[in-house]
């Protein structure tokens, strides 16, 4: 099977990204599919303050994927804006488009409901940038594409733009499945009924931040006064956090996680976290500093494959237009 997936650079890694992104890719590159991962740098721009920061971020991006244990050898890793056909599928596949199914996506609808920004004023990749997706998606034909809940809306567009231009034009995408990524969604330290998000530092947990941080980080997070350790999202938001977190650290059944601390205090459990994590991570952590040297090769290495593959589907375009 073909896979392609694709991440924003816009920080470092945080425990949420480990369990609803690294987590799946690992899995999947152990099962011998071919994988392209995408670092969207094209994507980070359409919030313009990131143009002079993204280059820094997505080389530490690739460190940190690397030291996780995504292995360049069998994952393609490149970077979005060095395969420059993807603008340029994008501009086709625009004009299979409209303009109203743009207007739909979360993201937009985000900017101009919830921040209330005029239509208007929202810059014009913002709106633009699920085309530009579907193009990164299509020019691979990859079988699957592993989505989060959150990005659902843009790969059923991407689909219905493939089926608009195979009806129209000529049938030569591949027109891709969903991956749904199992892992529950991580909440954020010191708000557990929110998405842990690196928009909230407090309660975020970075996988490379420093050790004083993440051990801070982790003996703040918002508990409850009940004083026992047993999962339940509802009543108990920030411990049933907690015990996920743990779940995703050693992999045990969230049942004999309970049963293991049933017992314990918050702070027993707090400290075991803490443990655990270092245990986890101690390792990739280490090796950031060394792997970030061997970026370069990596995405060029990763360019030369993803080159090849898109010049197909590219060719094939061309031949129509
Ligand atoms: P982002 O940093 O929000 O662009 O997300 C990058 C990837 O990490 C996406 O696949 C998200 O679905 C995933 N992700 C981000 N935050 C979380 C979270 N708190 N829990 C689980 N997955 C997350």
């Amino acid at each position: 099977m073909r896979i392609l997936t694709g991440i924003k650079p816009t920080g470092s890694l945080h425990l949420g990204n480990y369990a609803g992104f690294v987590k799946s890719l690992l899995e999947l590159q152990e099962k011998g599919h071919e994988i392209f991962l995408m670092i969207a740098d094209l994507h980070a721009l359409t919030d313009p303050t990131n143009i002079k920061k993204v280059k820094k971020i997505k080389e530490n991006l690739v460190a940190e994927i690397v030291s996780l244990g995504i292995d360049p050898k069998k994952v393609a890793i490149f970077y979005q804006s060095e395969i420059y056909f993807h603008p340029y599928l994008a501009w086709i596949l625009s004009c299979f488009t409209s303009l109203g199914d743009l207007y739909r996506m979360h993201h937009f609808k985000e900017l101009t409901q919830n921040l209330k920004m005029k239509k208007e004023q929202v810059n014009a990749g913002a709106l633009y940038y699920p085309v530009l997706q579907a193009a990164d998606i299509l020019l691979y034909n990859p079988d699957l594409v592993p989505v989060g809940e959150d990005q659902k809306q843009h790969l059923e567009l991407t689909r219905e733009i493939a089926r608009n231009f195979n009806k129209k034009v000529k049938k030569i995408f591949k027109i891709p499945k969903e991956y749904l990524t199992q892992t529950a969604e991580i909440k954020s330290l010191t708000n557990p009924f929110k998405k842990m998000s690196k928009s909230d530092p407090d309660g975020c947990l970075g996988i490379f931040e420093p050790k004083n941080m993440i051990i801070q980080k982790i003996r703040k997070a918002v508990t409850d006064s009940e004083g026992k350790i047993y999962y339940n999202p509802t009543t108990k938001p920030g411990i049933s956090n907690l015990i996920l977190i743990y779940h995703l650290l050693i992999e045990k059944p969230l049942k004999e996680i309970e049963n293991e601390f049933q017992n314990s205090s918050y702070k027993e459990f707090k400290d075991l976290i803490i443990e655990k994590f270092f245990e986890k991570f101690g390792s990739a952590r280490e090796k950031k500093k060394e792997i970030l040297l061997e970026v370069p090769q990596i995405v060029k290495l990763g360019k030369e494959i993803a080159f090849k593959v898109s010049c197909q589907l590219i060719t094939e375009i061309e031949k129509i237009i």
